[in-house]
């Protein structure tokens, strides 16, 4: 029997500024979350069962962005993706362009057990969603009041939201934002701006599994994909270990970054941490942004990020466990 391991993360490029309030509403649903996969490890569930179920919780909360909450597009519609991979026989499932569907990471589930494919986009993603029964929601029902602000800023500075390129300097970590806005642009910005989710587990078997949900980019193009749903991108996960990433998507694309932890470890024999840090310090090129979680089929957890900060949380059999944002 190994020992099982648990991490989850609600995004990476955290803004400095985020009210206490945010923030400490952030730390309580990832408790929640934690909690909730450590008694799922304990009564012997399989490392893909629990991330989806953590996924799920995560994208049914609209604290952050993955489901109800998700970043919206350019034309204020939500276009959801998420991808789900099993470590021991490499088996994924993903999907994207998702505009009606509660739970995307249990439908990249239903494409890995149930399609002949693995990974469905846009329209057809949403007739297998309808042939495979799961619930669908109206596109409002995705759509919270703060990402309608958020994405009015967006457009009026003519930006794609990333909340970690928001200049920070002068600016005192986590203060109040009324006396001292951050700007962007020009303008003001005291929306918080929601952020990717992720799991990552090894179960007492052994087995890794590794799962991604999103919104995307706030203010996004309509058809971009990220990193979330691309295997060995955002999302990834092998005999050796499972990692999930957050940030800027195109860089994480560019550098692979998910399949890189895996491949270091493989190809150098370097440590889950080790790997960790080496695929951040080396994998993100032109200023790229992101944070990863990972665990090792021996029980280890590790996380990395060159954001402000990561909101994530990581328990493990051994009673360790710690919920987070900053370095
Ligand atoms: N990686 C996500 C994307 O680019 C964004 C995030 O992690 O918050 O779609």
């Amino acid at each position: 029997m190994g020992r099982w391991a648990i991490a989850l993360h609600g995004g990476a490029g955290v803004d400095p500024n985020l009210p206490l309030q945010r923030q400490e509403e952030a730390k309580q649903l990832l408790t929640r979350c934690l909690n909730l996969a450590i008694s799922a490890l304990r009564s012997n569930h399989s490392a893909i069962d629990v991330v989806e179920l953590v996924v799920r919780e995560l994208e049914t909360d609209p604290l952050f962005n993955s489901g109800r909450g998700s970043a919206l597009s350019e034309k204020g519609t939500v276009e959801m993706e998420a991808s789900i991979m099993d470590g021991p026989k490499r088996r994924y499932g993903a999907v994207s362009g998702l505009t009606t569907v509660k739970n995307p990471v249990s439908l990249a589930r239903l494409v890995m057990e149930k399609s002949p494919h693995s990974y469905l986009a846009f329209s057809g993603a949403e007739e297998f969603a309808r042939q495979q029964g799961v619930e669908l929601m109206e596109n409002e029902y995705f759509i919270t009041q703060d990402n309608v602000g958020m994405l009015k800023l967006a457009k009026e500075a003519n930006a794609i939201l990333f909340d970690y390129r928001i200049p920070t300097t002068g600016l005192e970590c986590c203060a109040a934002e009324a006396d001292n806005p951050l700007m962007m642009n020009g303008l003001p910005i005291n929306v918080y701006a929601p952020e990717t989710v992720g799991c990552v587990v090894v179960d007492k078997e052994g087995r890794c599994a590794a799962a991604t949900s999103t919104g995307g980019l706030m203010n996004k193009m309509s058809g971009r994909i990220g990193d979330s749903p691309i295997i060995g991108s955002g999302t990834y996960a092998c005999k050796l270990c499972a990692v999930s990433c957050t940030g800027e998507g195109e860089a994480i694309l560019r550098g692979t970054l998910a399949r890189d932890v895996a491949a270091v470890m493989e190809y150098k024999g370097l440590g889950l941490q080790e790997a960790v840090n080496f695929v951040i310090k080396e994998r993100l090129d032109d200023g790229g942004k992101a944070g990863l979680i990972a665990v090792s089929n021996k029980g280890e957890v590790a996380y990395g990020f060159n954001t402000n900060g990561m909101f994530r949380g990581c328990a493990a059999e051994d009673g360790f466990m710690e919920v987070g944002i900053w370095e």
